[in-house]
């Protein structure tokens, strides 16, 4: 819907990898984005999302701020519906930051790291092979309803270099939907 992945940036997202949920399978066989149909593609994405009952979309709706539980979770995410120059409130028992750069955990205080580390600071060496993303690196741990995911989720600088990709971050989301249900 927006984001490197969409059709406006048309960053393109291939892999061999399998994708472990049907929604990631569909959303990648329109993320095709050499394709010359690339507005009729946006739209089929578009639809889809539209279609699924449990999805309320609201796009061009920019989180602000957060408002705090007195036990430090979030209550209710603050955005700014820029068409309607409305401010909306998502009150929700848990919530989730795709932000890519991690606004939402930002405003609520979530503890946060970026940039480079030494190479001695987590022990990272050069591996090839198969890696997994353990559970406990899409949510805050300190912020205890937010799942963060997408490439603002919790990693190293080094080990953010293979899955930084759509397709494996795209699974973060299923994983934290999964979780959350
Ligand atoms: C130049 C470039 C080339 C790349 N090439 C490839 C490639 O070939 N293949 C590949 O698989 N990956 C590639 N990548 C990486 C990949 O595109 C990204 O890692 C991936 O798309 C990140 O997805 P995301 O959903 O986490 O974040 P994003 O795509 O950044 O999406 C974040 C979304 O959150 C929205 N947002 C931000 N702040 C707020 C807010 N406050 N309130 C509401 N919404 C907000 C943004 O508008 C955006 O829609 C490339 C990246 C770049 C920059």
């Amino acid at each position: 819907m927006g984001g490197n992945a969409s059709g406006e940036i048309r960053v393109y997202c291939d892999c061999a990898g399998e994708a472990k949920h049907p929604i990631v399978k569909v959303l990648r066989g329109w993320f095709m984005n050499r394709d010359a149909n690339i507005a009729l593609s946006d739209k089929n994405r578009m639809r889809m999302v539209e279609d699924e009952k449990n999805i309320d979309l609201r796009v061009l709706t920019r989180a602000f701020g957060v408002e705090k539980n007195a036990d430090g979770t979030i209550a209710a995410v603050k955005a700014l519906d820029l068409r309607g120059n409305r401010v909306v409130r998502f009150v929700s028992p848990l919530f989730c930051d795709a932000t890519g750069d991690g606004w939402v955990g930002y405003c609520a205080g979530a503890d946060w790291r970026m940039g480079r580390e030494e190479r001695k600071s987590w022990n990272t060496y050069d591996h090839v092979g198969r890696f997994w993303i353990p559970y406990r690196s899409i949510y805050s741990r300190n912020v205890g309803n937010l799942f963060v995911v997408g490439r603002c989720f919790s990693c190293s600088h080094v080990g953010l270099g293979a899955p930084r990709v759509i397709s494996t971050l795209s699974q973060l989301g299923v994983a934290a939907g999964e979780a959350a249900a």
